[in-house]
């Protein structure tokens, strides 16, 4: 259920994006995959880095990856950020390869780990934007 309350900014949507942000707002997360080589890729671009293909589909994930990395913010940037403090943004590296920056909905900063095996949630943050984050795999 969308939280008409909701006051963190929202991702900037256009052109690939748009399509990214789409698949999510049906729940699904989705990654371009090169039809030339197979290679996945994010943050979604015209080009496969790997092969020079400009041949792609939007592939669907399982939603499985693991942290590969995070900061923790201690203080906010932006006021609408204050009530969260502190909070780690994330980077999750997803079983299929690609890496993507997100939030952990059940993780508090003190108790993450490198390698912590999470999986997708989708948060409907707005009736137009939904966010993928993850949740930690028991
Ligand atoms: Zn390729």
């Amino acid at each position: 259920m969308a939280d008409k309350m909701y006051k963190l900014p929202t991702p900037r949507v256009g052109g690939y994006s748009a399509e990214f942000y789409k698949y999510c707002r049906d729940h699904e997360l989705r990654f371009q995959r090169c039809t030339g080589c197979g290679a996945w890729r994010h943050i979604p671009r015209d080009m496969c880095a790997k092969c020079g293909s400009f041949e792609f589909e939007w592939a669907r994930s399982k939603g499985r990856g693991k942290v590969f990395s995070w900061t923790t913010a201690r203080q906010p940037m932006m006021a609408q950020f204050a009530a969260h403090i502190p909070y780690s943004p994330v980077i999750v590296e997803l079983d299929e390869g690609v890496r993507m920056v997100t939030w952990l909905t059940d993780v508090k900063p003190e108790e993450l780990e490198l390698g912590m095996p999470v999986e997708v949630v989708f948060d409907d943050v707005t009736p137009e934007v939904s966010l993928p984050k993850f949740r930690r795999v028991a």
